[in-house]
């Protein structure tokens, strides 16, 4: 069955997407991708739910993505005896380096860099910047402060020292772990928090090689700083709006969601908008008219995924925000608008680059000038030709054909492709052509009297290079 909607959903999964009926019923609902998100949960809840998903996306004949997100060097509380704790305007508050579970008048802050860098008058934002601490006095072990902002605090939530710039590496000893735990049992790709500078994307590369893709999630503005570099860098890009919002003033999310959008269409990198696109959802059935207008617009901005955190993770309803997600994106991409927007978002200096983007960039011209076509088909050992079609945003569904299952799990975070495994094509040269035909029409995007178009790379199989386009007529 033909893919649903072009722009793709990723749901971050948690307590309340746990078991495999609820997956199920978010793979039904319209999800193309997870999130496993390591600065929550043990190796064996997400090995557990690892497995759920891989085993339905079996039975199912999908390809699902699975991304592991690490924790990075995002500052956290400690834990909490109780579920929350609500912190009150005007009162005080300790954060300290004992062990023992916090309550209302304290709570562990396990970063010993933090102790050493605040000074008395700096501000500490806790829960998404939703706290404001005063720092009044510390030392070594401890940080006294009054509440400026209170507000209900749980375990684990991020904190976040705006003007204060802490010596720590990008990947900590938990990612460390983490991603070797992450690697062995096959996610597909890795997203990295609090990336600050191109060499944090250097060091991740040089750990994970070519096991995994990488995804900087960008939420910090020294690393908007380098956006071109970083872009360049990583195969993928996270618009971590989350902390993005409290690291930068809030108004320009806005802003450099647009900016961060273009600049990974300029590169062919697949881009997720992320964070409280349904926040509402996580406690209601349906979505305030302005987040509906959130998704809308990421969509619109040409986003190649939208993300769901809580709302998947730990919302009542993960499955209907998942179903809103389908609906709004749909109703979308059926606007005529859509694809002026992408149009006219295409770069002027992306076509012609090199061989592979001018092969690419003429399979899409041809999508809309040639009669009777209906899908773009593209032969991809390593993801590259698909990727760099997909950067397109041809009107036209992009069908990917590579050798290996984790390539086809990689491609899930590009807009509009649908992917299919088959080594045997890879291997014969001559039936290429009939091979591509067979699967459009079998998988329903090609019939009798209508053509498609063919890029691929040759030799087939050989990584890293497009040079072939071609289009055939069904007979
Ligand atoms: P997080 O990342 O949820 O892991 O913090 C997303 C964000 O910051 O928006
Ligand atoms: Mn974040």
């Amino acid at each position: 069955m033909p893919i649903k909607t072009k722009t793709n959903i990723l749901a971050t999964l948690g307590p309340s997407s746990a078991s495999k009926e609820v997956i199920e019923k978010l793979i039904d609902a319209g999800a193309d991708a997870f999130r496993f998100n390591f600065s929550h949960g043990t190796h064996d809840e997400h090995k557990e739910r690892y497995n759920i998903v891989r085993k339905l996306a079996k039975e199912k004949g999908r390809h699902i993505t699975l991304i592991a997100d690490m924790q990075g060097p995002k500052l956290r509380v400690g834990e909490f005896k109780e579920d929350k704790v609500m912190l009150i305007e005007g009162q005080k508050f300790l954060l300290d380096m004992d062990k023992e579970l916090g309550d209302v008048k304290r709570v562990t802050l396990p970063h010993p860099e933090i102790f050493q860098a605040v000074k008395t008058g700096d501000h500490l934002l806790l829960n998404d910047g939703n706290i404001r601490l005063l720092v009044e006095k510390h030392d070594k072990t401890h940080i006294w402060t009054k509440v400026e902002v209170g507000g209900a605090l749980s375990s684990h939530k991020g904190v976040n020292l705006p003007n204060i710039t802490l010596p720590i590496s990008a990947i900590t000893a938990k990612d460390k772990k983490d991603i070797d735990f992450a690697l062995k049992l096959g996610f597909d790709w890795i997203s990295l928090s609090f990336i600050q500078k191109a060499d944090d994307v250097r060091e991740a590369r040089s750990i994970i090689g070519d096991k995994a893709l990488i995804i900087s999630k960008l939420e910090k503005p020294s690393a908007i700083a380098e956006l071109d570099e970083i872009v360049k860098l990583s195969d993928g890009i996270m618009v971590a709006r989350g902390d993005l919002g409290v690291e930068c003033p809030i108004q320009q999310v806005p802003v450099l969601q647009k900016r961060i959008v273009s600049c990974c269409r300029k590169y062919a990198r697949p881009v997720i908008i992320a964070t409280q696109m349904l926040e509402s959802m996580i406690s209601n059935p349906t979505p305030t008219r302005a987040e509906a207008s959130d998704v809308a617009t990421a969509v619109y901005d040409g986003a190649d995924t939208v993300m769901l955190s809580a709302e998947s993770a730990a919302g009542r309803y993960p499955v209907e925000a998942v179903q809103m997600m389908n609906n709004i994106i749909t109703e979308v991409e059926a606007d005529p608008l859509f694809y002026k927007l992408m149009d006219g978002a295409r770069q002027e200096h992306h076509c012609c680059e090199g061989e592979s983007d001018s092969i690419t960039f003429a399979a899409s011209e041809i999508s809309s000038v040639l009669k009777n076509v209906s899908a773009i088909v593209t032969f991809s050992s390593s993801g590259l030709t698909t990727f760099l079609t997909s950067r397109e945003r041809p009107r036209l569904p992009i069908l990917a054909i590579t050798p290996e299952e984790k390539i086809a799990c990689r491609l899930g975070l590009a807009w509009g492709v649908d992917s299919f495994v088959n080594k045997k094509i890879f291997a014969s040269f001559d039936k290429f052509e009939e091979e591509a035909v067979k699967l459009a029409v079998k998988s329903g995007y090609a019939k009798s009297g209508e053509h498609i178009i063919i890029t691929a790379g040759f030799p087939l199989g050989k990584k890293g290079r497009t040079n072939m386009l071609h289009t055939v007529y069904i007979p």
